[in-house]
């Protein structure tokens, strides 16, 4: 039976999730290794438009670089012993009295308990809690006809890389992304305010895996319209 939503194969669930991608691209064939566990201290690629998943363990750190500057990278980091456990924002926002994180911050899982610290950032500090990762649908929104590479597939084709599912697309950390708000709640989408070469360090507080993805997203500017790759290492 194929899914109604999709027109992928069930695999054995009988009812429709978010689990499958709307399409494919090289995140599925590439992971950095056959389960997701780095090489300590190498540098590893998210190329622009892909997602890369890695897993970090409990006291790591992972350090992720906006190597152009200009390119916001969507995260998300799920538990590794039960990854319907996973960073949310909403829970996030209630525990740091505060709309978007920054350094110093720990961030929580729907479950309210920590898996990542928030230890270091050298750019401005500008990073999105509010926005949902891209997908198919919102680039069906924008115009785009035929597929357009998306967060939320690059999300689930970084996992299955690695062997993972997930039947949820949680909403994403948006690093670098650069949404402002005023104080009637109006919003804007603009290009970031990093520099090329910012990093931001998080120390895993469980051992988990962390999805990111290298937003394809080139029909509006938060990405300069030039979508670009980011680089990440997990050192000990
Ligand atoms: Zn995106």
């Amino acid at each position: 039976m194929s899914c109604p939503q999709c027109g992928g194969s069930h695999e054995g669930h009988a009812i429709p999730d978010n689990r499958h991608p709307a399409g494919t691209n090289p995140s599925l064939g590439t992971p950095i290794s056959a389960d997701g566990t780095p090489e300590l201290g190498r540098t590893y690629e998210v190329p622009a438009r892909q997602g890369k998943a890695v897993r970090v363990a409990r006291g790591q750190t992972l350090r992720i670089v906006n190597t152009h500057g200009t390119q916001v990278c969507d995260m998300w980091a799920f538990n590794a012993e039960d990854v319907s456990e996973h960073l949310s924002m909403e829970h996030m926002r209630a525990w740091i009295d505060r709309i978007n994180p920054r350094a110093g911050d720990t961030l929580v899982t729907n479950h309210r308990r920590a898996i990542l610290k928030f230890v270091g950032d050298t750019s401005p500090g500008v990073h999105d809690s509010l926005i949902a990762p891209c997908d198919i649908h919102r680039y069906r929104n924008l115009g785009v006809q035929g597929y357009h590479d998306s967060c939320a597939d690059n999300l689930r084709l970084s996992l299955k890389a690695i062997g993972l599912v997930s039947t949820e697309v949680p909403d994403s950390l948006n690093l670098w992304m650069n949404i402002p708000f005023n104080a009637e709640g109006t919003i804007q989408w603009l290009p970031t305010v990093s520099k090329p070469g910012d990093v931001v360090e998080f120390v895993a507080e469980m051992d988990c895996i962390v999805a990111m993805s290298a937003c394809p997203q080139d029909v509006i500017a938060i990405n300069s319209n030039d979508p670009q790759p980011v680089h990440f290492s997990v050192t000990a």
